[in-house]
């Protein structure tokens, strides 16, 4: 039985047996491409929580959690202007960093934690994003692990929010317009 959606909410993108599966697939990339090696996960807050429990559950190695929060001037990225809000706990130096996002959209959040991220000295540093929207894309960021490639339509759900709701939604859903 699915639950009824939210008002404001027009329907299902991807159901949660659909993210299972796919999630599932790409951890098993990420343990064979990090077997032996020091892979530490590193989350953007708050969108990126849920994806990253699924993801860390299914990888079968290892790894180091840590969390940063950035605060962006503008929704949707659409200045680009983006700076940390809260840091990381823990140095990254010489460690394999994969950088584990919502979504990337522009681009701009991704470029900027990645230049940031890289003049800190890690030994590796990967993108791995549960959602991709690259019809939006503004500048081109390397895109490691991506789960889902997504139409140019506002999503919500499995993290997603909606002035702050709808994060706990357990599908991946389209907003109404
Ligand atoms: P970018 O810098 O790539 O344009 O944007 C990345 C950020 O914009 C994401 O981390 C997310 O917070 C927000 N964002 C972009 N598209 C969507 C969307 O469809 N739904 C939600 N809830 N947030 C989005």
């Amino acid at each position: 039985m699915n639950p009824p959606l939210p008002p404001g909410v027009e329907k299902v993108l991807f159901t949660e047996e659909q993210i299972r599966r796919r999630i599932a697939e790409v951890a098993a990339e990420v343990t064979e491409k990090y077997r032996g090696r020091n892979l530490k996960l590193i989350a953007v807050l708050k969108g990126s929580i849920f994806f990253l429990a699924a993801l860390a559950r299914e990888i079968e190695i290892p790894v180091k959690i840590d969390f940063l929060a950035i605060s962006s001037f503008s929704s949707r990225g659409a200045s680009g202007a983006v700076r940390i809000a809260k840091d990381l706990d823990e140095s990254i130096d010489g460690e394999d960093v994969l950088l584990v996002e919502d979504i990337v959209d522009t681009g701009l959040t991704a470029r900027y934690l990645l230049q940031t991220l890289a003049g800190r000295g890690p030994n590796s540093l990967s993108i791995c994003t549960l959602l991709d929207r690259t019809s939006r894309r503004l500048v081109q960021v390397p895109v490691d692990f991506r789960c889902f490639e997504i139409p140019d339509r506002f999503v919500v759900g499995f993290g997603l929010d909606h002035k702050q709701l709808y994060r706990n939604l357990p599908v991946i859903a389209v907003m109404k317009p």
